[in-house]
């Protein structure tokens, strides 16, 4: 069995592709299998769906949506740790099968004594730690087969749609991503005996998010930046989905055609022009969220309030050098202090959290909260007024700012979530306008994050090639949960 994720891989791209004959083998083994939807838990976080992938569960139980979750003891945000997850083939190498996994995201190693193990090899999302091969003896495989991945020897980023520079050394890293991580796969398939070999190629995710715009007209930076840009840059995202369709050919012939092959991405990419940041000046003129007066902030606090003031303002040609230069580990130190306002939380009910797309609110309650003071007889109240007022907001233009408002204690039966927001808003695009300007109350923020074009949609895609043996799970509307993707792996494993 051979499951391969292309990480954030858009499917109307994917099908788009296909269709004008340019994924060459995904197009084989679509004509040979069948194609589906993957509902995921984006709609929760982009950082809930390979969690809910590696352990089969929602991310109401898991309780994982950021990179970046809050933590009720410490009242702060600090990176995420994945490691009391435990991934499906954590079981199926328990009951005799030989499981070799590369790179899956979020997945914490579990010690795998027969297959092989790489995480944290050539992480989108780098965690902390460091690569990590198990059985320890197969660390030659990658020192010798594939060396360091891009991803994990510097910042692989880009200031913006104007940094043709970035941009281009982001196509050509990633493009050497995509290289070593087939062959580093290809030798995990010729070096170890495996039932099941599982694959994540990374790079179209960090490539989407930073050259999307190439690939939509309509995108106001393809507007502005696409004519002037090198070859490189405007073509550099198709390039690395036909690297990887490539790398997925050298895979398919590898493994030989009686092999059960799952291609999948669990969310995709779309236009994006910026994460919209109206939530904390809106709970604050709702009273709802106050801030520490600056003589009642810690010097180090200050120094803190300083330093995210400085960063929201670094002209563009700094911040060329910045992603250039600054290693990923200490861009991740950096970006820890100054994800949060200092809230008052004497003061403070409901508060934004730092987040990478959708609006996340969380309330201070008591008894959850280290420093909480909403008492939790009030929570449904404040969760329906505040659902009321987002719902309500309408910019300057009449336009709508958000589109929907998800409750989690709703969704969950009554009970406020331990690890997860408490609302979660899905903005509307006139929300990423720079400056978004409320009708009532009259507030305005920008956008942050707008060097990135690309922003996840909702939906993955699978393409199955069944061996014998495949048994699924898959709806008759040819769909299939995220959560439930596993048991297509478990059930040819078991079946065949
Ligand atoms: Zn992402």
């Amino acid at each position: 069995m051979l499951a391969i994720g292309i990480d954030a891989a858009e499917p109307s791209l994917v099908r788009r592709l296909i269709d004008r004959r340019e994924l060459p083998f995904l197009g084989a083994l679509l004509a040979q299998g069948r194609y589906g939807r993957v509902l995921s838990a984006a709609h929760i976080g982009s950082g809930a769906v390979w969690p809910t992938f590696l352990t089969g569960s929602s991310p109401f139980l898991h309780g994982i949506c950021s990179i970046w979750p809050w933590r009720p003891e410490t009242m702060g945000a600090s990176r995420v740790t994945c490691n009391a997850l435990v991934p499906f083939w954590k079981a199926v190498a328990m009951r005799g099968h030989a499981v070799g996994v590369l790179d899956v995201p979020f997945a914490p190693p579990v010690g795998l004594r027969t297959g092989i193990e790489i995480t944290n090899w050539g992480a989108h999302d780098w965690l902390e730690g460091r690569t990590e091969v198990s059985p320890p003896a197969l660390r030659v495989l990658v020192r010798d087969g594939s060396g360091l991945h891009p991803f994990a020897s510097g910042a692989v980023d880009a200031a913006g749609p104007h940094d043709c520079e970035g941009l281009a050394r982001v196509r050509s890293l990633c493009l050497a991503g995509v290289r070593q991580r087939g062959a580093l796969a290809a030798r995990m398939l010729a070096e170890v005996p495996l039932d099941l070999l599982l694959v994540v190629f990374t790079e179209v995710h960090r490539a989407s998010h930073l050259l999307w715009h190439t690939i939509d007209p309509t995108h106001l930076a393809h507007l502005r930046e696409g004519a002037g840009a090198s070859p490189a840059v405007t073509g550099g995202l198709l390039d690395i989905y036909r690297e990887v369709d490539q790398q997925v050919g050298r895979l398919l012939e590898a493994v030989g055609s009686d092999t059960t092959v799952l291609v999948f991405s669990l969310h995709g990419m779309r236009a994006h022009e910026g994460i919209p940041t109206i939530l904390d000046p809106l709970l604050r003129s709702l009273g709802l969220a106050s801030v520490k007066r600056w003589e009642a902030l810690s010097w180090p606090a200050r120094a803190r309030q300083v330093f995210r003031a400085v960063k929201q303002r670094i002209p563009p040609s700094l911040k060329r050098l910045y992603y250039r230069l600054v290693s990923r580990s200490l861009m991740v130190r950096i970006a820890q202090p100054t994800l949060m306002p200092a809230y008052d939380w004497s003061r403070t009910i409901a508060f934004p959290l730092p987040t990478d797309q959708h609006g996340w609110i969380r309330l201070n309650l008591v008894g959850r909260e280290a420093q909480g003071i909403l008492d939790p007889g009030e929570y449904q109240a404040v969760c329906s007024n505040l659902e009321g007022v987002l719902r309500g907001l309408r910019a300057t233009d009449g336009s709508r700012v958000v589109r929907d408002v998800l409750r989690i204690a709703r969704e969950t039966g009554g009970s406020p979530p331990q690890h997860l927001p408490d609302l979660i808003i899905h903005w509307d695009d006139a929300a990423s306008a720079s400056p978004l300007r409320l009708r009532t109350p009259i507030i305005s923020a920008r956008p942050i994050g707008t060097k990135f074009t690309g922003q996840h949609a909702p939906e993955g895609f699978f393409i199955l090639r069944p061996g014998p043996g495949a048994r699924g799970v898959i709806n008759p509307g040819g769909s299939i949960a995220a959560e439930d993707l596993h048991q297509i792996l478990l059930g040819t494993l078991e079946g065949g």
